[in-house]
């Protein structure tokens, strides 16, 4: 179904808020590859789209402004807990968040995981900088603001929208390093698209999500270590070691194929998961899922299979799963619910 903006109704209170981005950026000139992220302020972003005013009362805040290369879980968590601040008052409808693209997935999975509003949290950026010729940045904040104003994209999770299409936080993923056309969600596809402000809508994410998660941020500041380490060929077995050795209490294997890994990466994976360091086998694989028991024994090494997520995803759910004590088995189950 279609969404019109209906003028005769009062418009939705839409927060931005920013933490940088190439969507902030500027670069020496317009045809220059070249250029510098989180540069441009928030109030300026929203004075560049003056046709925003059209569609809803926008107001800005700065929370940040790096080139998300540069995001910390200190961001992260002071999102999250100002997303949850400005949707528990009633004026506000929505909020949009603008970021990098290069980690947006991972802040998109972590608020997915720890904004408890029914609220739109629609997230945006750019991959051309404000000063390019043909900058997607203008067109993608319309567009993020009025799928916030609207009542439709509640209940859907933390959302993003870039060049048109609106993803869910669970299965987009970062693609292509320079095409304005770099999100897709290749495991569940798209929630559905937006054009010039008008949004259709296929479906609802199969996973729990932002009101009926179980995770909270309540007094954390800091997470547990979890670190990824990325399979290949004749992998070296001893990045497992340097994790444990550094304080990891997590390990995420960016396996290969259906998260596989060198006999030598196991046998020592299977020595720091005695030792109760939690090991999850993703998949370096950009799409589908990393099955339990399929060509290793996880019932008898003491794994985690990731499912759905990918290893930066399965390193955010695993550093929440970790700030607080449970079995294997449940966050087996935290895999296959979120
Ligand atoms: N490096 C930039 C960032 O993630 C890329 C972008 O925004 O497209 O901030």
């Amino acid at each position: 179904m279609q969404t019109n903006h209906d003028d005769s109704k009062a418009k939705a209170e839409v927060v931005v808020l920013a933490t940088g981005g190439t969507i902030a950026g500027t670069a020496g000139s317009a045809t220059r590859a070249d250029y510098t992220s989180g540069r441009v302020t928030v109030d300026a972003m929203i004075a560049a789209v003056p046709q925003i005013r059209e569609i809803a009362r926008v107001r800005g805040e700065q929370l940040a402004n790096v080139g998300s290369q540069d995001i910390t879980f200190a961001i992260m968590i002071a999102l999250a807990n100002r997303i949850n601040n400005l949707l528990a008052e009633k004026h506000n409808h929505g909020v949009v968040v603008t970021h990098g693209t290069d980690t947006m997935e991972e802040t998109a999975h972590f608020l997915n995981l720890t904004v408890a509003s029914r609220k739109p949290v629609v997230m945006t950026g750019a991959m051309r900088p404000a000063t390019a010729i043909s900058a997607d940045g203008p067109l993608n904040l319309y567009n993020a603001v009025a799928v916030a104003a609207d009542p439709q994209a509640a209940e859907r999770g933390v959302l993003v929208v870039m060049n048109d299409r609106i993803h869910g936080a669970h299965s987009l993923t970062k693609s292509n390093t320079t095409s304005v056309e770099t999100f897709i969600s290749p495991v569940n596809g798209l929630i559905g698209t937006v054009n010039y402000g008008r949004s259709e809508y296929f479906r609802r994410p199969f996973r729990r999500h932002t009101f009926n998660s179980e995770f909270s941020l309540d007094g954390v500041s800091v997470l547990p270590r979890v670190d990824i380490v990325h399979a290949c060929a004749d992998m070296p077995p001893d990045l497992i070691d340097a994790s444990v050795e550094r304080g990891a209490r997590g390990i995420v294997i960016a396996g290969d194929g259906n998260g596989n890994m060198n006999a030598a990466t196991i046998e020592r994976a299977a020595r720091a998961a005695a030792g109760g360091v939690l090991i999850v086998r993703s998949s370096r694989v950009p799409t589908g899922n990393v099955g339990r028991n399929v060509e290793i024994d996880d019932d008898r090494l003491g794994f985690v299979a990731s499912d759905e997520l990918n290893p930066v995803k399965a390193r955010i759910l695993l550093m929440l799963a970790l700030l607080k004590k449970r079995s294997l088995e449940e966050i087996q189950r935290l895999f296959y619910e979120y």
